[in-house]
């Protein structure tokens, strides 16, 4: 794990100051909620989006931060007239995106933004000593050891938000010093769960966005569709808990209850259980290690007296074997398929591409990029746009 959450900072202010980016995102609005009914925990210092100046300006009202970003500057104008009369700083563009996480009245920064546009904002935020809560697992998925062997050097925490990843870590909580044996990640298996490759050739983008369990942005929701969501997990998994490959287990759980388990070297497995809501996992990694009383709708076990659990299907969802394979290479690889992911995620999006191609740009892409075993920050750049050339060109 990149510090010692055991001895975790004891912040000095009672109420901890946090910077969310993309704010205006699924998981940005969740936080600003968990945030609104605990006042006395926290306040909001930054707030980020990328074109939705009108939520932006709405939430800026509402919380009154010291500063928000807009990161697409057509919108500057715009959201500058509307808050610096409330003595609010407004910035635009993608470096001010990166250093306004530099600021010293900052404790947390909750990265929610979507894929690649999340990884230099979250490395300044760790080079200038923020805690991390982190949503946007693509920073961990591209760079992993990079941003893990940093958080390390400068004491921070990275507390997860992902849901699976929050579970792990609570199962953790009272055991750090114990050997993990293995971790089970819960996958719901999204909405084509049970179909062969023949049902899934003409599924359109709007049937992909029908999540049975989670309402969540639009390409985290592909990605559960494909299970590259549960790929890129995995991955994650690998950095924050120090993981190898035969040591993550994925088992599908389409009640989506048991957010994940931890197997001990004794053969004990703890688990974390409740409905599906990331207002919870949220909470947890802005508190830590508090936990805050909150009125979620909670799990009862007669509702749900089944509870089930499978095998992955490898053959159908390939992304989540293509994920495997990125993990036990290591090197670019992660970065490879994430930037293939993005792009292809996109066009399908877009309905410029079948949603069995989405593995087939990806993996080709794979084969096609440059392998680099040991990649410098500057290696992980120039894949990412490399990578990001040659799908566009094979989706054409
Ligand atoms: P959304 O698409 O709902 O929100 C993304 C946020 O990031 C928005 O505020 C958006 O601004 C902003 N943004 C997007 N692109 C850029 C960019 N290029 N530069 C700056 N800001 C940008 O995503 P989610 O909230 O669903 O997901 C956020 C992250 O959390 C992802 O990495 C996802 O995998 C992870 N996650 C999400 C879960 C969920 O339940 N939603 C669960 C677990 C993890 P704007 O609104 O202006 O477009």
């Amino acid at each position: 794990m990149p510090a010692d959450f055991e001895h975790h900072n004891t912040l000095s202010r009672d109420k901890k100051h946090i910077a969310i980016l993309g704010s205006t995102g699924s998981i940005g609005a969740q936080a600003l909620e968990v945030i609104s009914k605990n006042q006395d925990s926290f306040e909001v210092e930054v707030l980020t989006a990328n074109k939705n100046a009108d939520l932006l300006i709405r939430q800026a009202k509402k919380y009154k931060p010291n500063a928000v970003v807009i990161a697409d500057e057509k919108w500057y104008k715009q959201v500058f007239e509307a808050l610096d009369r409330l003595d609010i700083k407004v910035y635009a563009g993608e470096n001010a995106l990166i250093s306004i996480v530099e600021m010293e009245s900052i404790d947390i920064v909750l990265t929610a933004l979507v894929g690649y546009a999340g990884l230099r904002p979250t490395i300044r935020a760790i080079e200038h000593g923020k805690q991390i809560a982190l949503a946007n697992k693509e920073t961990l998925v591209i760079a992993g050891d990079l941003i893990t062997r940093l958080a390390r050097e400068k004491g921070v925490n990275i507390y997860p938000v992902d849901s699976e990843h929050s579970a792990i870590f609570q199962c953790l909580v009272g055991d750090f010093d114990n050997r993990i044996e293995k971790i089970i990640l819960t996958a719901s298996g999204g909405p084509f769960r049970g179909k062969r490759r023949a049902e899934l050739l003409s599924v359109t983008a709007d049937q992909a966005l029908k999540h049975p369990n989670w309402n969540m942005g639009a390409k985290i929701t592909i990605d559960s569709a494909t299970m590259m969501n549960k790929g890129l997990e995995v991955i994650e998994a690998k950095w924050l808990f120090g993981l190898r490959k035969d040591q993550i287990e994925v088992v599908v759980h389409p009640q989506s209850i048991v957010h994940s388990m931890v197997q001990f070297e004794d053969g004990s497995i703890k688990a974390q259980l409740g409905l599906p809501d990331m207002r919870l996992p949220i909470q947890y990694a802005l508190a830590y290690p508090k936990r805050l009383q909150s009125d979620f709708p909670r799990f009862s076990f007669t509702d749900y007296p089944e509870l089930t659990f499978e095998k992955p299907d490898l053959d159908t969802f390939r992304n989540l074997a293509l994920a495997y394979l990125a993990l036990e290479r290591g090197g670019n690889l992660p970065c490879i398929l994430n930037a293939a992911n993005e792009i292809a995620v996109d066009a399908f999006l877009q309905n410029k591409l079948g949603f069995l191609d989405i593995s087939v740009v990806i993996e080709r892409c794979c084969e096609a990029l440059e392998f680099l075993p040991n990649p410098s920050f500057e290696d992980y750049v120039c894949t990412d746009s490399e990578t990001r050339i040659k799908a566009k060109e094979l989706i054409k």
